[in-house]
């Protein structure tokens, strides 16, 4: 975080926008302080986004330093790992929803809200160019533009569908609340439709074939919340086709839920093969119509299926906010904004981006690795002991937790054996190993740290992190020398950015769950469903929230889910 000049001229400019709109921004030459009717001056901070990012770092900002101003399309924050269960009426989209003005008020009303888009950020003149939805200005274009002294950047990503033909036009995505709605419309539409007089059984069949394509954890915890709804609601209340359901699940690769232990793959595959939902591994989907989907496989070719509804979740990719960003801070061609560790846009000053949209640069994340090994290696011997090799291996799986699933790759395999069997054999702890060739068995390592997995749990200790440092950066700057500050020459005032992994779930329906804690404890089944409702009731951002999510529960639990197509 880097320090600003102490003293700025803040110069307020009406002007005409590109577009003839008549806009008001601020527009600080020299730098920083923005004027402030009470007090002294404080820097202008810009946050983009309210999603587990953007919303985390103001909640923990304070807000008495600095002047904020936040700028997103919508004026809550949506607890996204609640989103499958708002497709079939699980939760109510309402329960997992905190209105920002809720948490702006809690802050003492410091914070500035706008309900606007930004569609593009200029680093070099530190302005933010935005369009509000609803509209504001004079000639109702409602574009205006922010100045800012400091940006936090926290978009977001948007669904990836890879230019598959007709996805967009034919398919759902599951990554706002908006979309969860949909789903839960087009489900009761789809039973409804094969519900209608006239219809040939292929017909009904077709309306009730819901495809689901990827098998990540969103896309299979929709596939198990899915599956309950027809199994505990709607067979009861369509009998005439809960026979003809079918649920498809496609994924390119070979297994689903790759990102979690091998363990918890299996488990959930034998799960929906008993539960009859067809598993389609090694199928890429070619094209998507408005009637039927269209798959290739080695060994069947293409072919195609006629369904009733699509609901695509192959993972996420770039705003074009954002690639317009990479491109003027010559990041082009990347798939999110490198950062260094201590978020700082590469490229650019006074930006930090953080949550999905960016990732810690690869190369500062190799040279910290090399930094351990260094360490690691006190007589510069070139060589580590098999005990030393695995406490090097466990510095970088708590700050780098990918590594720790590419330990279980095969061109690791050597390695992990040997530390296995050293577990049960001391005399292996003293064997040595050259640094230079585990480094080698390391290099693949590459592309696993590259990007740290793009979840809130990351975007959320980003958040917390990132504001832990803004609410220093004043004092540091007061008390340069002081204990806050690490002294060495050349050392950032702050520690980097370290990810702490706590662990991942993956909810399988039937009242079963699976969870992957740190330390390789894997736990599945109904209990771990139990710890599932009592962690995520406890992460919710408020009580209303919490209480929301929990009557829901309790309601589903006595009533059932509701099925009106509303
Ligand atoms: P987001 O939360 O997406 O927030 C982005 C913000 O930017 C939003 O407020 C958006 O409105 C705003 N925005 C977008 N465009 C603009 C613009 N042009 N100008 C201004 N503002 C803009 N993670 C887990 O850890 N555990 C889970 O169980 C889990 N389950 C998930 C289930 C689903 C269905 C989905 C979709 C995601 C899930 N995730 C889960 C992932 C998690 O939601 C994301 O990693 C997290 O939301 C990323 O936070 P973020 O702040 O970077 O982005």
């Amino acid at each position: 975080l880097r320090r600003g000049p102490s003293i700025s001229k803040l110069v307020v400019l009406f002007a005409v926008s590109s577009s003839g709109g008549l806009v008001a921004y601020a527009d600080s030459r020299s730098n920083y302080f923005a004027e402030s009717s009470q007090g002294p001056p404080k820097k202008k901070l810009v946050v983009l986004g309210t999603g587990w990012a953007g919303t985390t770092f103001l909640k923990n900002l304070d807000t008495s330093q600095y002047d904020v101003q936040v700028i997103s399309p919508r004026n809550y924050f949506a607890f996204t790992p609640l989103l499958p269960s708002v497709t079939c009426g699980t939760v109510e989209a309402r329960s997992i929803v905190e209105p920002i003005r809720n948490i702006v008020k809690k802050k003492g009303g410091q914070i500035k809200f706008l309900e606007a888009e930004c569609y593009k950020i200029d680093p070099t003149s530190k302005k933010v160019h935005c369009r509000s939805n609803i509209g504001t200005n004079m000639d109702g274009n409602g574009e205006f533009m922010l100045a800012y002294d400091c940006l936090v950047v926290a978009l977001g990503a948007k669904a990836n569908t890879f230019n598959t033909p007709g996805v967009v036009e034919n398919c759902h995505f599951l990554k706002e609340i908006e979309d969860a709605q949909k789903i839960r419309r087009s489900v009761m539409n789809c039973f409804e439709r094969a519900s209608l007089p006239n219809l040939t059984e292929e017909e009904r069949r077709k309306n009730v074939h819901f495809v689901v394509v990827g098998g990540g954890p969103t896309g299979i915890e929709f596939a198990a919340e899915l599956h309950d709804y027809v199994t505990e609601d709607l067979a009861i209340l369509y009998p005439g086709v809960k026979d003809l359901v079918k649920i498809s699940v496609i994924e390119a690769g070979d297994h689903i839920l790759t990102m979690f232990d091998k363990r918890i793959t299996k488990f959930a595959e034998e799960k929906f093969q008993r539960d009859g939902i067809d598993l389609k591994t090694n199928f890429k989907v070619v094209k998507v119509s408005d009637k039927a989907i269209t798959m290739s496989n080695r060994s069947t070719g293409e072919f195609s299926l006629p369904y009733g509804m699509v609901v695509w979740s192959t993972g996420i990719g770039t705003r074009p906010v954002m690639l317009d960003l990479m491109k003027q801070v010559n990041q082009a061609g990347r798939r999110v904004l490198a950062t260094d560790e201590w978020l700082r846009v590469l490229g650019c000053s006074d930006v930090y981006a953080l949550g999905d949209c960016a990732t810690i640069s690869q190369r500062r994340v190799m040279e910290d690795i090399a930094e351990i090994f260094k360490v690691a290696d006190k007589d510069n011997s070139g060589t580590l002991t098999v005990k030393e090799i695995k406490d090097v291996l466990d510095d970088i799986c708590v700050r780098y937790p990918q590594v720790e699933l590419y330990m279980k790759t095969k061109q690791m395999k050597d390695f992990s054996d040997l530390l296995k069997e050293s577990r049960s054999n001391a005399k292996l702890e003293s064997i040595e190993l050259s640094i230079e060739d585990f480094k080698k068995a390391l290099c693949n390592v590459d592309s696993q740290v590259k990007n740290l997995p793009a979840t809130a749990q990351v975007a959320a200790q980003q958040g917390e992190y990132l504001a832990q440092c803004f609410n220093r950066i004043k004092e540091c700057e007061e008390n340069p020398e002081g204990p806050r500050r690490i002294r060495q020459p050349g050392r950032h005032r702050f520690r980097p950015f370290r990810y702490k992994h706590l662990g991942q779930f993956a909810p399988l329906g039937g009242e079963q769950a699976a969870a992957q804690l740190p330390g390789d404890w894997i736990s599945i089944g109904h209990s771990t469903q139990w710890l599932w409702y009592s962690v995520y009731a406890s992460k919710q951002v408020s009580w209303r929230t919490r209480m929301l999510v929990v009557s829901d529960w309790a309601r589903r639990f006595i009533f059932g889910r509701d099925s009106s197509c509303i």
